[in-house]
C-alpha cells in the first residue's frame, strides 16, 4: 500500500481533494477540518461524527502527526522552550512567551537560516532546510496540545492568543510554505487566530514582502537593526542584497494598500555600534523620507556563546528611545524572556554548541 498522506499541512482545498478521492461528500471534509484544528484531534477512531467505516477508511489513508517533543523547559519567568523533532530527525526550537492573561507563540520557519546576522544565534548555524506548511503549523499545535487549548477557545479566553514568525529562520526564503501556513492558522473554521494578532518578522527579503501580507493579512515586523547601508551591511550581509532603500520602498508600498496597519521596526541596541543619537536622528530621518507610521521596538541583545556584541548599556537604551518618542514615535524596550534557559530572541539553535 501507498505511503499514507500527512494531513497537516494541506490547504482546505488539498483535503477536499483528498476526500473526495476516497469517494466522500464534500461536507466530510469540512468536518475532518474541524476535528484536526478545530478539536486538535490526532486519532481518527474518535472523530465520533463518522462511521466506523469512515474512520477506518481516513486511518488506512492517512495520518495526522505532531513533532516529537525533544525537550521542553521552563524559564523562572514562566516562559516555555520546546525542542521539536521532525521525521527525518531535523529539529527547531519553539518558544511560548505568557503575558498576564494571553500570550504568543513564536513558531520556526527553517531550520538554521541562510542570512548569516553577525548578532544571531541561529544565524551562526548554516541553513539545513526549509520547513513545509505542515511543520509550521504542528509547531503551534504541540503549544496547544501542551496548554491543553483545544478545541479553539474564543478570543478572549485564549492564553495562546498571538502568533510570532520570529523563531528560527527567515520566513521570506520560505515564502510558499509560511504563506499556506499562516492561512491554515487564521482559518476561522480551525485554529482561528485572528490575523491581527499573527506578526511576521524579517530581515528584510524586500521583494516578497508586499505579495506575503496581501496573502495573508498579518501584521509585519522589520529587522532594522541600522539607519545606513554602511552600519547594517556590516550587522546584516543580507544588506548587501535588499539595501535599506529597497525594504523601506517595499514597507511603503505596503502602508499604501491600507493606510492603517502600522509597521513594527525592530531594532536591536549593541553597545557603541548603532545605540547612538546620531543613530536615533538617521532612524528619525528615514521613517520621514518614507512616510511610514512605524512602531520601534528597541530590542536589548541577548549574548550567547561566541558571539563578540554587547548589549549597550540601559541608561543609553533610554536615551535613544526618548529620542524616537519625542519625534513621536512609540518605541518601547523588549523585556528579554527566558533568558535563563536560552529561550529570548536570537538564541534559538537547533544544536549543541559543540557540534
Ligand atoms: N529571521 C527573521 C525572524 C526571526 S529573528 C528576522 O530576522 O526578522 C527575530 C528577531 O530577533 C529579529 O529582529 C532578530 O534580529 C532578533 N535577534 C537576532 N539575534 C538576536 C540577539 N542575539 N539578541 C536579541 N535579538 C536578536
Ligand atoms: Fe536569520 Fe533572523 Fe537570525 Fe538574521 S536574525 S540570521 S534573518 S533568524
Amino acid at each position: 500500500m501507498a505511503d499514507k498522506i500527512e494531513l497537516i499541512g494541506l490547504s482546505k482545498e488539498e483535503l477536499a481533494e483528498q476526500i473526495a478521492k476516497l469517494g466522500e461528500k464534500s461536507f466530510r471534509a469540512k468536518q475532518l477540518w474541524q476535528w484536526i484544528y478545530f478539536h486538535g484531534e490526532t486519532d481518527f477512531s474518535k472523530m465520533s461524527s463518522f462511521s466506523l467505516g469512515l474512520r477506518k477508511k481516513l486511518a488506512d489513508n492517512f495520518t495526522i502527526t505532531r513533532p516529537k517533543i525533544v525537550a521542553e523547559q521552563l524559564s523562572t519567568d514562566k516562559t516555555r522552550k520546546w525542542l521539536l523533532e521532525f521525521s527525518d530527525g531535523q529539529r527547531v526550537e519553539m518558544v511560548y512567551i505568557p503575558e498576564d492573561d494571553r500570550g504568543a507563540v513564536c513558531i520556526s520557519t527553517q531550520v538554521g537560516c541562510a542570512v548569516g546576522c553577525r548578532f544571531c544565534h541561529t544565524g551562526s548555524q548554516k541553513l539545513t532546510r526549509n520547513l513545509t506548511a505542515g511543520e509550521i503549523v504542528s509547531q503551534f499545535m504541540v503549544a496547544r496540545d501542551t496548554y491543553g487549548e483545544w478545541p479553539s477557545p474564543t478570543n478572549e479566553t485564549r492564553y495562546l492568543s498571538n502568533i510570532v514568525v520570529m523563531g528560527m529562520g527567515e520566513p521570506l526564503h520560505n515564502p510558499e510554505n509560511v504563506i499556506k501556513a499562516l492561512k491554515i492558522l487564521t482559518d476561522g473554521d480551525g485554529i482561528a487566530i485572528s490575523r491581527r494578532r499573527v506578526t511576521m518578522s524579517t530581515s528584510g527579503i524586500a521583494p516578497r514582502i508586499v505579495n506575503a501580507l496581501q496573502e495573508t493579512g498579518v501584521r509585519l515586523a522589520v529587522s532594522l537593526h541600522a539607519p545606513n547601508n554602511e552600519l547594517r551591511s556590516k550587522i546584516m550581509p543580507i544588506n548587501n542584497r535588499y539595501p535599506i532603500e529597497e525594504v523601506l520602498s517595499a514597507c511603503r508600498e505596503y502602508q499604501d494598500g491600507d493606510g492603517s496597519r502600522y509597521i513594527t521596526f525592530e531594532y536591536l541596541m549593541l553597545d557603541g555600534i548603532n545605540d547612538t543619537l546620531t543613530c536615533a536622528h538617521e532612524l528619525i530621518a528615514l521613517m520621514k523620507k518614507y512616510k511610514l507610521r512605524a512602531t520601534f521596538n528597541l530590542i536589548p541583545f541577548n549574548p550567547w556563546p561566541g558571539c563578540s556584541f554587547k548589549p549597550s548599556p540601559v541608561k543609553q537604551v533610554s536615551v535613544f528611545a526618548k529620542e524616537l518618542e519625542n519625534a513621536g514615535f512609540a518605541a518601547p524596550v523588549r523585556v528579554a524572556r527566558g533568558q535563563d534557559i536560552l529561550a529570548a530572541c536570537g538564541q534559538l539553535k537547533s544544536k549543541k554548541d559543540a557540534e
